[in-house]
């Protein structure tokens, strides 16, 4: 008789601990969407005769290789580089790449895994991946980063193609980094085709690509707020991190009435009672972006604000919570601490920032609390248009852009209300999110 799946929800995850050792962040988002789809798929027969749970919680395919570059010093170095082929049961594998000394297998597979269901919620045709390097982009020179992409890129290019697999950025690699990956993807296959996304605007690239994931997530949450009859005018935002999704995001709240009091990086957090606008956004953009500083050098700039050495902005009372800098950055405590405070609605513009006892924490309070596989997936859905831009070898309007980000979010707002409405006026937004995700590509395997 054939094998089923059928197995309670311990025993799946003690085989994913068993297939996975050493790998705590890919256990811990397989976990999350098992804990949720777990009832839902209960009386699915085919689902469990077809292994579909065990089978998409292993990636399609692990590509691992050495990247060797040259220092300003003339030193040869070694880096090793990644792709996640996580599945593409509804389209070519789509995801960005990530430059950082954390980057390892389990932190790829994490990232590939949620991406999978993160592209299926936008309603474009896109499978799921994630690739990059523990190069560490910090401190090196131009010319170093450089030397690095291609090299990069010059393993990277037999894995990938338009319609096969198609990068984009992530942290450490911006419009730059996708720059020089592309020139030599070009130069070595001799072909010009939408291989890349975060493209620059002169050869292929999108409007509004950098501004869509952080605007995206003040979007998801303004769609929180507004189906229980509230919006974002006047509200207090703390928010972490300051690159690119971070300073979006703090934008967007300005213009839509809030008021920003946090930003932060590696180093500690910045608070600003008086409130960070858009002039002062404009400041950290070019000083943390594109100058690569410190964010504790803000409040040599601007009076009356307060640097927080090594900690993060969870402790200060806010309406609304963004946590936009990376991986389990929002601990149990921290969900605590924001409860506590009388915060009402937390977005993620990260991805997987809130750890599980976090998660668990939010839900408990019903919190209004959107996922980063909800909230931040405006960056790769204008990702998608950009490709849909590429193969039709066009470029549509800011404003036409402007206004199919809009729609995209407001349709994974629905897509988890008719998943995660709990009753009694709670909407469990993870759980929406991780069964419309689920679903899609779960159908599609079947
Ligand atoms: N790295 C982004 C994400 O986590 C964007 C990926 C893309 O544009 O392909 O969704």
């Amino acid at each position: 008789m054939a094998v089923t799946d059928h197995v309670d929800l311990p025993t799946f995850m003690e085989g994913v601990n068993k297939r996975n050792p050493h790998q705590p962040e890919f256990v811990q988002a397989v976990q999350e969407v098992a804990e949720d789809i777990y009832d839902f798929i209960q009386d699915k027969e085919e689902y469990h005769s077809q292994q579909i749970l065990r089978r998409i919680a292993e990636p399609d395919r692990v590509i691992s290789f050495r990247v060797c570059w040259e220092d300003d010093n003339g030193n040869i170095r070694v880096q090793r580089g990644y792709r996640i082929q996580n599945n593409n049961a509804i389209g070519p594998y789509k995801g960005g790449i990530r430059f950082h000394p954390s980057v390892n297998e389990s932190v790829l597979k994490f990232l590939a895994f949620e991406q999978t269901f993160k592209n299926a919620l936008t309603g474009l045709p896109m499978g799921g991946g994630k690739g990059g390097s523990n190069f560490n982009p910090k401190g090196k020179s131009v010319r170093e980063i450089m030397r690095f992409c291609q090299s990069f890129m010059t393993e990277l290019y037999r894995h990938i193609g338009a319609d096969i697999d198609v990068p984009a950025g992530d942290i450490g690699v911006g419009g730059r980094e996708i720059g020089f990956m592309f020139g030599q993807y070009k130069r070595i296959t001799n072909e010009f085709t939408g291989v890349l996304t975060g493209k620059g605007l002169e050869y292929g690239g999108s409007m509004i690509r950098p501004e869509a994931t952080g605007y995206g997530a003040v979007y998801f949450l303004e769609n929180m707020l507004k189906h229980k009859g509230d919006g974002l005018q006047g509200k207090t935002a703390v928010i972490s991190g300051s690159g690119n999704v971070a300073t979006h995001a703090a934008e967007k709240i300005n213009q839509l009435g809030g008021k920003v009091l946090t930003l932060s990086d590696s180093g500690g957090f910045i608070h600003d009672p008086k409130g960070i606008d858009q002039e002062k956004i404009d400041w950290v953009k070019t000083h943390k972006t594109h100058r690569r500083g410190r964010i504790q050098d803000y409040c040599d700039e601007f009076e009356g604000s307060s640097f927080h050495a090594g900690k993060t902005p969870w402790n200060v009372p806010c309406d609304v919570a963004l946590p936009c800098a990376t991986q389990n950055e929002l601990l149990g405590e921290d969900a605590k601490a924001l409860v506590a405070n009388g915060c009402i609605g937390v977005s993620e513009g990260a991805n997987m920032p809130t750890n599980l006892e976090g998660v668990h924490v939010f839900k408990h309070a019903k919190m209004l609390f959107a996922p980063g596989k909800a909230a931040n997936a405006g960056g790769v859905a204008v990702s998608g248009l950009e490709m849909s831009q590429n193969s039709g070898r066009r470029a549509w309007k800011e404003s036409e852009l402007q206004q199919m980000l809009r729609d995209i979010m407001d349709g994974i707002h629905d897509s988890c209300l008719t998943y995660g409405d709990q009753g009694g006026g709670y909407i469990d937004y993870v759980k929406g999110a991780n069964i419309a995700g689920f679903k899609k590509v779960a159908d599609a395997m079947l």
